[in-house]
């Protein structure tokens, strides 16, 4: 029997009671479920995230956010079991929903990560350093990134139900941006399962998420310039997405992400026998037949060196043959069905113009009978690429890719650039000459490239794969968006801005001190403050020391760094950056710790490093130095226990000159412990 899926909106469930469409399963046509979105209201589910979903979110701080991604990740992983079962009639086998179950979690895990670890515990982010913008100083000014108020439109593609719209999540929640997200009807089933169990959790805001299964109805019509669509599918939906009237009146933020003919590339080196040629060959292989070819990143075009066009061929026959179409719910089965019997034609017509160009190696396009979608791999050959248009630019959705041989390495740069952008490409070689030739004739024209050799084959994660922590997206057809990629993925949901005005109010208003801000000295040194009673700007200005010629030595012996710059008079004079012997730069750190540290035990807990640091002047024997220490920023509260402490760390001289400046980060402990 076949289920009615349901839409989440306003915080309710809504079952639509007619136009709706059928989802076939793809193992055997029986229709799995229903979709409509007939009667719902979308500029409903609209007011409901910029009201109730985006206040919600913005009240929590980084950490809180990253803490409700990872408590979703953790219910997930629990009940991912019912998800293979419903994922199943999707064509997918095992492990292919491993990539998109398992991966979709792992997603979320990692952005929690993140968000715990790279982001402060705040509600906005300050990028990059303080630009200094006037001669006296009382005019600076630093970017920030705060969340967009509006909402996140996601729209995504069939092949991944559930990473496909958890690795645009994971991103937009940390950002503080509510949801609306829309699953491709081929396979909302699964995507409709997974919203449930993260609905029924309980662990989001209001308004944080909603879910449509069906069509968008008039959703775009109301789209401001403080809403982002983030969009997976074909190039001609993308098209007509960006160029719908309220996008681009608004400049609504369109990322998308489509068709994309990646390359595989086999280096003149990597004859038969060496490790490359067998790296290659499984590599395709198995981009081939992974999800059944469905992968937005699989391998459509393999260059070949001319001279081993032949080989190559033969051992991909070989290991395509292997690949047998079967049930995806039987455990011995590699290779499951398309997504449906319409993607499949959609397939068969893309072959049939391809072979205006090429011609079939291996495979064939007749249907087998049956009510699935199940289709057995193609390998197309073309002999005259450079001349070709169509094997770069159609994109046959599914276990197909075309042989192209090339003569040299300026003609394999040509050929993948007439991809005209993509989301990955791998080359595969262990010539350092020719990896420098091939990544940087094609880097401009992809998001991700791979070099394969015997060094990385065996942790490699493989071509196909796009990562949390890398940039997952293209130029050109491949849709001109990027997603992921770390914390991008999260600023493509912010707003960055500018701001100018005195060190004392930007200071003030990042909570971060800057340079020229009011540093008042404390009566009681601020190591022996806890991390909740230190305050932004708090000073300890130390006396001054002399540097002299026997702290220099000692510390040379001492260390056994003699280097002649310390060491020897007449060296250290040749050289153009020292008037003669010098102190250690690392001598002048310890002396500034021994200048401003307070001995006692106390809630400064420990140093964890420093960052930032510049020597700027040598010191010479006799100088002297002193040190300013600030506290510049403690928005990081990392446990219940204690806090991240930045402290502005500046050494003078006896000139009141710049000698060093460093970033210096601590642990203090907090109130609660
Ligand atoms: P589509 O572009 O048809 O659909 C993608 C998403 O857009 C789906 O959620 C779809 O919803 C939605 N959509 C379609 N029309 C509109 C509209 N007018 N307004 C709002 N939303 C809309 O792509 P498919 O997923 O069907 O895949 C088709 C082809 O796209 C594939 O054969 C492949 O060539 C390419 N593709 C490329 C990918 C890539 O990243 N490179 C990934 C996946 C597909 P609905 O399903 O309800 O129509």
């Amino acid at each position: 029997m076949s289920t009615i899926l349901k839409s989440y909106v306003e915080d309710r469930w809504f079952t639509p009671e007619s136009g709706f469409a059928d989802i076939p399963s793809a193992i055997d046509g029986r229709v799995v479920a229903r979709a409509s979105t007939k009667g719902l209201d979308f500029v409903a589910a609209l007011r409901h995230a910029r009201e109730v979903g985006g206040p919600a979110l913005r009240a929590l701080t980084f950490h809180e956010r990253a803490g409700m991604l990872k408590a979703i990740a953790v219910y997930l992983n629990e009940r991912k079991e019912e998800l293979y079962q419903i994922a199943f009639d999707t064509g997918a086998t095992r492990r292919d929903n491993w990539i998109d179950i398992d991966g979709g979690i792992g997603t979320l895990f990692a952005y929690a990560s993140r968000g715990k670890k790279e982001l402060p515990s705040e509600r906005f982010v300050i990028e990059g350093e303080t630009e200094p913008l006037s001669k006296a100083g009382t005019f600076v000014a630093r970017h920030i990134l705060t969340p967009l108020i509006g909402v996140a439109v996601h729209i995504n593609a069939f092949n991944f139900p559930c990473w496909g719209m958890l690795e645009k999540l994971a991103p937009t929640i940390l950002a503080g941006v509510p949801v609306i997200t829309k699953p491709a009807t081929a396979t909302a089933y699964v995507a409709e399962a997974c919203v449930r169990m993260i609905i029924e959790s309980g662990i989001l805001p209001k308004g944080a998420l909603q879910f449509i299964a069906g069509s968008t109805g008039d959703l775009l019509d109301h789209l401001t310039g403080q809403d982002v669509v983030s969009f997976t599918g074909s190039a001609d939906t993308s098209e007509k997405l960006r160029n719908h009237p309220a996008i681009s009146r608004n400049a609504v933020r369109f990322i998308a992400e489509r068709d994309s003919l990646n390359a595989a590339v086999l280096g003149p080196d990597a004859g038969p026998g060496t490790p490359e040629f067998d790296i290659f060959v499984k590599e395709v292989a198995r981009e081939m037949t992974v999800k059944a070819g469905q992968k937005c990143t699989a391998i459509r075009r393999v260059l070949v060196p001319r001279a081993q066009e032949e080989t190559v061929t033969e051992a991909l026959k070989a290991a395509l043959a292997k690949a047998v179409p079967g049930n995806p719910r039987l455990d011995e089965t590699r290779m499951g069905a398309l997504a449906s019997r319409a993607q499949r034609e959609a397939v068969v017509e893309a072959i049939e113009e391809l072979r205006s160009e090429a011609e079939i190696a291996f495979g064939r396009v007749d249907i087998p009978d049956g009510e699935g979608a199940f289709f057995a791999p193609v390998l197309l050959r073309c002999d005259e690429p450079l001349k070709a248009n169509k094997v770069h630019s159609v994109e046959a959705f599914g276990p197909v890719s075309t042989l192209m041989p090339y003569d040299t390495l300026d003609e394999a740069v040509e050929l993948v650039k007439k991809g005209e952008g993509s989301l990955v490409a791998s080359v595969y070689t262990y010539d350092a000459d020719v990896a420098d030739a091939l990544i940087f004739g094609i880097a401009p024209y992809h998001g991700r490239v791979l070099v394969l050799d015997r060094d990385c084959a065996k942790e490699s994660t493989g071509h196909g794969s796009p990562l949390p922590g890398l940039v997952h997206g293209g130029p050109g057809r491949a849709g001109g968006g990027e997603e992921m990629g770390g914390l991008r993925g999260v600023f493509h949901y912010m707003q960055r801005t500018a701001l100018q005005g005195s060190p004392d109010r930007i200071a003030q208003i990042t909570r971060r001190w800057t340079k020229g801000a009011a540093a008042p000295v404390t009566p009681e040194h601020p190591f022996k403050r806890n991390y909740e009673a230190l305050k932004i700007g708090e000073t300890v200005q130390t006396p001054s020391r002399t540097v002299g010629l026997e702290d220099i030595e000692h510390f040379a012996h001492f260390t056994g760094d003699k280097f002649y710059a310390h060491m020897d008079e007449e060296a250290a004079s040749a050289n153009p950056f020292f008037p003669g012997r010098v102190a250690h730069g690392y001598l002048i750190l310890s002396f500034a710790a021994g200048l401003f540290v307070d001995p006692a035990p106390g809630p400064l807990l420990a140093n964890y490093g420093l960052e930032n640091l510049r020597f700027l002047k040598p010191v010479s024997p006799g100088d002297s130095m002193r040190v300013r220490l600030t506290v510049k920023d403690k928005r990081a509260a990392r446990s219940p226990e204690y806090g991240e402490v930045r402290w502005d760390v500046e050494v003078f001289n006896q000139n009141d000159e710049t000698v060093a400046r460093y970033d210096l980060l601590t642990m203090s402990a907090r109130t609660a412990a």
